[in-house]
């Protein structure tokens, strides 16, 4: 594998989802990040990076512990290091075993990336299909698939966003970009956005936010009220006869059905339960009428809260109602290079709800291919025959991430086997059977899937920039031996492939497709067979992106017309041409230059029409004038949101708690009224208490919380070495969660508004 030994090497943050180009400049003995900075060659980033990308040194050379070899468990719970042949032939034996006892069905597969590995993750399809795995699920499924499925039933199509740097007024629901980012130059763009006497910024939180501070308009709902400020901020826009008529007879169908359902919202009511005065909602929504643009970001305060599927919903009916989709500054369909998630189909609403595929022992719904995260502990937990009897974990942390760490732990020690893919050993790992190590992120040929820029829309094949330590495996190498030991590729003879691809792309691309005429068995593994065959033959050691070769032919298909305008040609030569772009572009590049209209034509409704009536969402509208809201509870006080981004988080990637330069322990903020009440100074230890569990927390004075309102970081509870010794920090929210506080559609987790007691710890 080749190394660039150039002064500063292109490469990426891998701390959000903007995947922020960098550039690194490694210290005399080639280990260390001595330093880092933006990337000006990055086509979306420009050199923008927020403060967590400068200390990414502490995810390489931290105080995680690496794994450097495989380990399998011994019987006393020990670990033990094996080879990797060993390791590999006895995992495949395994997972062939449950499947050859129990069916394939009943292994599962929870991850395949974070926020800057996806690459990898491409190629565990291969794996699944070779022991007939069907199952999978992420952390999508805790955040995202509500949204998924509006988006799917509204538009047809899974991923839809806004234009927030061009747009006259940008609305944030349950979003704090100033820390969750979220798009290219979010601060920047905040700023300008603030600065524009002719442009607004209107935010939807409980908390005074950095983004809040700037806006023209903070609506301060209470905790976990979101749906009902919703509900009435679009029906403020149907009653005051603020929606684009025309626009919607153009556009849309079920708008009458729509209309009705708003016009019977009791407005005065609904912000009186939300909190916010309703002379302010009216504004706002007054505001948002009369904009030429509106963007709109939703984010977790919503989708891992009550409601959250409803709360997407009425979220999408205010820039709808108002006519913001597919023009500049309002929301668009971005193109994909490989689709971050398989797109959702419900089949109508019968039976009072979406017709969803549905998990093997509780029959909750899956969405975009994945199972609700809350429900994997009861899809283990029980003697129903199809309960899950193995678990292959890449690239993730579910026993720290998911909800109900305790039951969770013990679901995974129930199952038959647990293989892990990562580079530390995580809390997931410690549980596992076997744990197979890959290098870091910054050691191998990766990029992610996070691609939603538009209309110029950016790929990022990053290369290694350190060189790997002896031992770990890439994991396309670890599924390609997988794989071959499954037997599913025995008799595949690769030879005559790897000569095409030796002789050039198009005798590649020909001897490929005939191959797999000829045994269909290579299509179900074909990211392998890509990897063995394509791979060897790609320039300084890129075997990795063997598979990126099949997604670009896919992305010059699907979008002609942007892959033509980003300069890469007609018909097949374009997709190879793409290819190369990636291949030789080490700070990214321009995939699709798109028109506005593409959006249009990735509307996928049967009629091409914003199909904007989703009768079991308007249902369960109707139905929240006869619900209690959450919060009023005396025995339980406060309401904790389980899982803040701040200054210094990045869910679980970076285990060193030196990274943090400030709030080391994770404090658990709370409005110093309520401090005061509870006799708790800045810096005293309190001890939260929820249904589901409790621990003791460092206090810290916030006035950018309601009172009754409590925040715990996210990414904390994690251990590290700590001179020999394993030492925890701060508190792992999930500690204090449930698994069964979940959205009744999507499954989604209620992580911010967990009922809650907080008191002090004396002595
Ligand atoms: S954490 Fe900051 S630097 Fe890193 S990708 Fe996100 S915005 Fe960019």
């Amino acid at each position: 594998m080749a190394v660039d030994d150039s002064p500063w090497q292109p490469t990426a943050c891998i701390l959000c989802e903007c995947n922020c180009g960098i550039e690194v400049r490694l210290d005399a003995g080639g280990t260390r990040f001595e330093r880092i900075r933006g990337d000006k060659a990055h086509p979306a980033s420009k050199g923008y990076t927020c403060e967590k990308a400068l200390r990414l040194d502490h995810y390489q050379n931290g105080r995680g512990e690496r794994v450097l070899r495989p380990l399998r468990r011994r019987a006393d719970g020990s670990f033990e290091e094996i080879d990797w042949d060993t390791a590999i032939g006895e995992v495949a034996a395994r997972l062939a075993a449950v499947r050859d006892t129990f069916g394939g069905s009943s292994i599962l597969y929870y991850g395949g990336g974070g926020q800057g590995n996806h690459l990898g993750g491409g190629y565990a399809g291969a794996t699944l299909r070779a022991f007939g795995a069907r199952y999978r699920s992420n952390a999508l499924a805790q955040e995202k698939t509500g949204e998924f499925l509006v988006n799917t039933e509204l538009l047809g199509t899974t991923f839809v966003r806004g234009d927030v740097a061009h747009a006259e007024v940008a609305l944030f629901v349950g979003k704090n970009p100033w820390h969750s980012h979220g798009f290219p130059h979010a601060r920047v763009t905040l700023k300008e956005l603030a600065a524009d006497p002719d442009r607004s910024l209107i935010v939807i939180d409980p908390r005074r936010t950095e983004t809040a501070e700037l806006a023209d308009f903070h609506l301060a709902v209470r905790p976990g009220r979101d749906a009902w400020l919703l509900a009435a901020l679009a029906a403020v826009v149907v009653q005051d006869g603020l929606a684009d008529g025309p626009w919607l007879a153009d556009h849309a169908v079920g708008v009458d059905e729509v209309v009705a359902a708003l016009r019977a919202v009791p407005v005065p009511a609904y912000c009186a339960i939300s909190g916010v005065d309703e002379t302010l909602v009216r504004a706002a929504a007054a505001r948002l009428a009369r904009a030429s643009s509106v963007a709109v970001a939703e984010d977790l305060g919503i989708q891992m809260n009550r409601h959250s599927t409803l709360s997407s919903y009425l979220e999408k009916l205010v820039w709808l109602l108002t006519g913001n989709l597919g023009r500049p500054g309002t929301q668009y369909a971005p193109s994909t290079l490989a689709p971050l998630a398989r797109a959702t189909r419900p089949g109508g609403a019968a039976g009072g709800g979406p017709q969803l595929p549905v998990s093997p022992v509780t029959g909750a719904p899956i969405i975009a291919g994945l199972l609700p995260c809350n429900i994997i502990p009861d899809e283990i937990l029980t003697d129903h025959p199809d309960r899950f009897r193995a678990l292959l974990v890449e690239s993730g942390n579910p026993a720290h991430s998911l909800a109900d760490s305790p039951r969770l732990r013990q679901a995974i020690a129930s199952l038959d086997t647990v293989v892990v893919i990562d580079v530390f050993l995580t809390e997931t790992a410690r549980l596992a059977d076997y744990v197979l190590p890959a290098p870091t992120q910054f050691e191998k040929w990766e990029a992610t899937f996070f691609n939603f820029d538009f209309p110029r829309n950016v790929f990022h094949l990053r290369r290694p920039v350190l060189a790997p330590p002896d031992g770990p495996l890439p994991e396309p190498e670890i599924h390609a031996r997988l794989v071959e030991a499954s037997g599913a590729l025995d008799g595949f003879d690769a030879g005559p492939l790897r000569e095409a691809a030796a002789e050039g792309r198009a005798a590649f691309a020909a001897a490929f497709f005939a191959a797999s005429a000829a045994d269909p068995r290579l299509a179900a593994v074909a990211p392998v067979v890509l990897y063995r065959t394509l791979g060897p033959s790609l320039p300084d050691g890129a075997g990795s992106a063997a598979l990126l070769w099949a997604a670009a032919h896919r992305c010059a298909q699907a979008n002609p017309d942007g892959v033509r305008r980003a300069g890469f040609g007609e018909g097949l030569d374009a997709g190879e041409r793409l290819f190369d772009a990636i291949l030789t572009s080490p700070s990214g590049v321009v995939i699709t230059d798109d028109v506005w209209d593409e959006t249009w034509r990735r509307v996928a409704t049967d009629d091409g029409r914003v199909h904007l009536a989703v009768p079991w969402l308007l249902d369960e509208l109707a139905a929240l004038e006869a619900e209690a809201p959450p919060g009023d509870d005396p025995d339980w006080p406060f309401l904790l949101s389980a899982g803040e981004r701040r200054s210094y988080t990045a869910n679980t990637i970076i285990r060193d708690p030196g990274w943090r330069k400030r709030d080391g322990g994770g404090a658990l903020r709370i409005h110093p009224d309520d401090a005061a009440r509870l006799g708790l100074s800045e810096g005293a230890t309190a001890r939260v208490t929820t249904r589901r569990g409790s621990a003791a927390v460092l206090v810290e004075l916030h006035p950018a919380m309601q009172p009754g309102h409590v925040s715990l970081p996210n990414g904390l509870g994690l251990d590290h070495d700590d001179v020999g010794q394993r030492v925890v920090t701060g508190t792992a929210p999930n500690e204090l969660t449930s698994g069964a506080d979940r959205d009744r559609w999507a499954g989604t987790p209620w992580h911010k508004s967990i009922p809650a007691r907080i008191e002090a710890v004396t002595g």
